[in-house]
């Protein structure tokens, strides 16, 4: 049956605007028609396998950080190779050497131990901030007749201002809209009735990861960039349900447009059986 799709995340932003085809058979195979195909793989190339262990190890060490438990190096690298040996598949598990997997802890150790000299995470371990939580982007937040995935990853207070963290720990090469996907994280504040309603009471942080470096980004919200926000989620929104329409005629995803890069194709798990495959190199 036709539907309306109202979900809106970075996640999801990001495959839409890399390639048509891995966004629909990611989102729309909601029927039993489209879901074979989507359960069939379990493959997650070992970059994406670094940064999804990464993410776990650093919210583990925030919990225990929130504790007052500070954690070494060597805590940090066991951790990381434990996430790694439960999140691995059991057929990487077979072919991945030795040297590879250390390779990929030694990647993601970095990440952890360069985000943690950021000035925010040192503030936040040295204690002179201390109203601090942090949170995945797990809840939906409803933005009119949208769910969107918004949540920031850390929440402090300084003062009278709150300040909304996000970490992108694989960011892409450009990210012409980052103030706005940035700014996305105020409508999870207005969801949350705990804090409050005014976008001048917020400062905006975004780190992202890019070659060996964290990038960082600081926004001072108005409404202007508020209004905008809104804007491009709704203007997202009606493109997936555009590409969905156009899916929904053929019923085919391969014959939906593919990644303009082949490069992208590298983190795909939709990557056998792909038309692009065929295409001349
Ligand atoms: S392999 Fe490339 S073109 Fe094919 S679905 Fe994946 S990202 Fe798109």
């Amino acid at each position: 049956m036709n539907r309306y799709l109202t979900e809106w995340s970075l996640t999801r932003r990001k495959i839409f605007t890399n390639c048509a085809r891995r966004f629909a058979i990611k989102y729309f195979s909601f029927n039993k028609r489209n879901t074979s195909r989507r359960n069939k793989t379990s493959f997650i190339s070992y970059s994406d396998l670094m940064v999804r262990c990464t993410r776990i190890v650093l919210f583990e060490l925030l919990n225990d950080l929130h504790k007052g438990v500070f954690w070494s190096n060597k805590v940090i690298v066991s951790k990381l190779r434990f996430q790694l040996n439960v999140h691995i598949s059991s057929r990487d598990k077979l072919n991945m050497s030795l040297n590879r997997k250390n390779r990929l802890i030694l990647h993601a150790h970095k990440r952890i131990k360069k985000l943690m000299k950021q000035e925010i995470l040192r503030k936040i371990a040295a204690n002179s901030i201390t109203e601090w939580s942090f949170h995945d982007r797990v809840q939906s937040t409803r933005f009119g007749h949208l769910n969107v995935y918004c949540s920031p990853d850390i929440v402090y207070r300084k003062g009278a201002v709150w300040h909304l963290v996000r970490l992108n720990f694989q960011a892409e090469n450009k990210q012409p809209f980052l103030d706005l996907e940035l700014c996305s994280m105020l409508l999870w504040s207005r969801g949350n009735h705990y804090l409050p309603n005014l976008e001048h009471k917020f400062v905006i942080h975004g780190l992202s990861w890019h070659r060996g470096k964290w990038y960082y980004k600081k926004i001072r919200p108005s409404q202007k960039l508020l209004q905008e926000t809104k804007q491009l989620l709704e203007k997202d929104v009606h493109n997936f349900n555009v590409l969905y329409q156009e899916f929904y005629r053929s019923g085919n995803f391969d014959k939906l447009p593919l990644a303009n890069t082949k490069l992208y194709c590298r983190r795909c798990p939709y990557q056998p059986k792909c038309p692009v495959n065929e295409q001349a190199e």
